[in-house]
């Protein structure tokens, strides 16, 4: 049977009762990571998001087919790629190979299909040419763009204003343009860059039309769900409705989801903003468990402000939770009887909190009642309570994968960080951290933030040296 969930359409801007076009069958697409380096922190609660939408819909009763791509053809991948005289579709795919581990690590379950853009092409080329069919798309000089004052409805998922758009795009820039808002569907290839074949010569397809062609290939013209970062929200979201919407000339997808950014300080956690904890750092440290308890202990649209209260408190909770998965597995039932009220209502309230737009959160927020709960009557549980108890746990483990397979594992590595913690008498890992960050902010020039790291160790009483090989040695001032 399937269960009501309500979901925060960002169409309507309103939550709504989520309703398939076919009864019990989701079809779901999320766009994927471009893959030319180590994906950061950020880009995780994009990915653990998707797989929290992707395992609860199941929970719920539905059948979900879910799509997440590869941006594997991309400009940075290309400028990447010859930065170290490798081919550029080579080289994303050695990056997707990293990103893999990543999400093992990240304790996410397989997605339906994980398309790449590389392996997409005849389907691109098939839908640019319906869009120039149906009247909203032109060729010039072996470009393809989009012209969008055609699709009247452009704007309608990020609400922005088709006349403000074109007053606010410099068009001298850009003048083979029509209209300044029009965007890319296929450019030509530079002289000794990757391309395709196409009707309209040698190229590649802009960014946007490639989840729109990956969508329609693997889930049909119509989509009931579909997500990204928010910053995905526009351009891209409403630039793949316009492409879809004039390819197919149908509605292309009924439910729009963004997760919110996670920020280091006050600003995005970004790539080009050089402040970014990679996802195989923080693995290494404290393990994915962490990672993933910290991503999902907020709910999706909200912010989620990196800071050391934020990792301290999903470190404490990641440890609770796995002592409590191993202490449980000895508890002995006194005696056959019914199952305790309080122990058999913890998987329905959180089934209400994820029913509720997917409060992870919120669900996170009962197991912990039901555990302290569970703590203190543990040498009077009925057969059924222990039952109960071994159910919660699977369906924490199942839905939000907040327990892993292997608690002492977990655990194990917690101990290691703390002992590496404590032998120094200060936290090895986050000063290796920062000094990850500082080589970071440095090479994109952004020396505040490198002095304010620098000062921030210094008042711990850290002292840097940067050596000639390029690495950073600290020591604790004598
Ligand atoms: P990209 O590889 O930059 O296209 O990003 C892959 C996904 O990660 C997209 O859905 C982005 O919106 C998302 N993303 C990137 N940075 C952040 C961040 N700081 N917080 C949350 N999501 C992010
Ligand atoms: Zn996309």
């Amino acid at each position: 049977m399937v269960r009501e969930l309500k979901i925060h359409n960002n169409l309507s801007r309103k939550k709504e009762t989520f309703t398939p076009i076919e009864p019990g069958k989701v079809k779901f697409y999320s766009c994927g990571p471009t893959t030319y380096d180590f994906l950061h922190i950020g880009n995780a609660r994009a990915l653990v998001v998707g797989d929290l939408f992707n395992r609860v819909l199941k929970a719920f009763g539905h059948e979900v087919t879910f799509v997440r791509n590869y941006t594997d053809v991309d400009d940075k991948i290309i400028a990447r790629a010859k930065e170290v005289n490798q081919n550029a579709i080579e080289f994303a795919a050695h990056w997707v190979d990293e990103v893999k581990k990543d999400m093992d690590s990240l304790g996410m379950k397989p997605a339906s299909h994980t398309p790449k853009v590389s392996e997409t092409m005849p389907e691109i080329i098939e839908m640019i040419q319906d869009i120039i069919k149906n009247g909203s798309g032109y060729v010039v000089d072996g470009e393809v763009l989009f012209n969008v004052p055609s699709f009247s409805t452009y704007g309608k998922l990020s609400k922005k204003d088709l006349d403000s758009l074109q007053h606010g795009i410099r068009v001298e820039v850009e003048s083979h343009k029509k209209n300044p808002s029009d965007f890319v569907l296929w450019k030509p290839a530079k002289e000794g860059e990757v391309f395709w074949d196409s009707p309209w010569g040698k190229g590649r397809p802009g960014w946007h039309i490639e989840c729109s062609a990956m969508a329609k290939k693997f889930l049909g013209k119509t989509l009931d769900l579909h997500h990204g970062g928010i910053d995905l929200m526009f351009p891209h979201h409403e630039n793949e409705i316009a492409q879809s919407e004039a390819a197919n000339k149908c509605n292309f997808c009924n439910n729009w989801v963004h997760n919110e950014f996670l920020n280091f300080g006050t600003e995005k956690m970004s790539k080009s903003l050089g402040n970014v904890i990679t996802i195989r750092k923080f693995v290494e440290t404290y393990g994915g468990q962490v990672l993933r308890h910290v991503l999902l202990s907020v709910h999706y649209r909200a912010r989620l402000e990196w800071i050391d209260e934020v990792l301290q408190r999903g470190i404490d909770e990641v440890r609770r939770i796995h002592e409590f998965a191993i202490e449980a597995k000895s508890y002995k039932a006194i005696g056959v009887g019914a199952c305790d009220p309080e122990i058999e209502k913890c998987i329905d309230k959180m089934m209400d909190e994820l029913s509720n737009d997917f409060n992870s959160a919120g669900a996170l927020g009962q197991y912990f009642t039901f555990l302290r709960f569970v703590k203190n009557v543990k040498d009077n549980l009925s057969d059924a309570s222990l039952k109960q108890v071994h159910a919660t746990n699977a369906f924490v483990a199942e839905v939000l994968g907040l327990i892993n397979g292997n608690p002492e594992e977990v655990l194990k590595q917690l101990q290691k960080n703390d002992q590496n913690t404590s032998d120094s008498g200060v936290d090895a890992a986050w000063i290796e951290q920062l000094i990850e960050e500082r080589k970071l902010v440095k090479a994109a020039k952004n020396w505040v933030r490198a002095d304010e790291i620098r000062n921030e160790l210094t008042a711990k009483k850290i002292v840097l040296k940067d050596n000639p090989d390029g690495s950073t040695s600290w020591k604790i001032q004598g």
